[in-house]
């Protein structure tokens, strides 16, 4: 089962595929961590990804679906893969309905997360992240035990190079701008189910797992 969730950033989507993949099988993919893999690299390809993605811009399709194209290639056997952040655009949805189309698959599920956009800026700003085990906190909601360290392995807390607010502005309104045309898209496809993200994490997964059990069963 090939499932996107869709939602703007600071939703919880990337958070969400965690706790999920706790209660069921899953392969989650993140475009932002893929991306991100190829900023760190000093290769033409790093130094292209870093020049939009320090911006709060979107990485350009060409790139963005070669990338995550390659990634999902390497899953295909899953049992179910929880696309997070890709696609993005309407573009990167048709590449990747043709590609998996090629590979005789197709995605099953759409589900958005929905969240006030001042909710969300607050839960970027306050965002830090673990260097070395990607475990997210939020200073306002949700801090570490000990300030800037990680309590699963005690790494060095820092803040993403794109959580500043002129950054954060820039992405959510791109997202505003990509997303209605994005939904359209699935709706007339296979539909798109919205979960509310401005609850408790464990409403919010339970919400998830529902949608997606029920999709599963509705497919054997
Ligand atoms: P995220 O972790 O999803 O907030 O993504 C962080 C950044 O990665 C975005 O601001 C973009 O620069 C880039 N990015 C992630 N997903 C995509 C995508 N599907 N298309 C283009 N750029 C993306």
């Amino acid at each position: 089962m090939n499932v996107i969730l869709l939602g703007p950033q600071g939703s919880g989507k990337g958070t969400q595929a965690d706790l999920l993949a706790e209660r069921m099988p899953l392969v989650h993919l993140a475009s932002g961590d893929v991306l991100r893999a190829a900023r760190a690299s000093e290769s033409e390809l790093g130094a292209e990804v870093r020049r939009y993605y320090d911006a709060g811009e979107l990485v350009p399709d060409e790139i963005t679906v070669r990338l995550m194209l390659a990634a999902i290639q390497e899953h295909l056997d899953a049992e179910t893969v929880v696309l997070d952040g890709f696609p993005r655009t309407v573009e990167q949805a048709q590449a990747l309905d043709a590609a998996l189309a090629q590979e005789g698959e197709r995605i099953d599920s759409v589900i958005e997360l929905t969240a006030p956009l001042d909710i969300l800026r607050e839960r970027l700003a306050g965002r830090l992240v673990c260097r070395s085990c990607g475990t997210v906190y939020n200073v306002y909601s949700n801090p570490p035990k000990v300030s800037g360290v990680c309590d699963v392995d005690g790494g060095e807390l820092y803040q993403r190079s794109d959580d500043t607010p002129e950054a954060i502005d820039r992405r959510l309104s791109i997202w505003e701008r990509e997303n209605t045309d994005l939904v359209s898209y699935y709706q007339g496809s296979v539909g798109v189910d919205e979960v509310d993200a401005n609850r408790s994490m464990e409403a919010i997964t339970d919400d998830l797992e529902s949608l997606l059990r029920s999709r599963q069963a509705s497919l054997t």
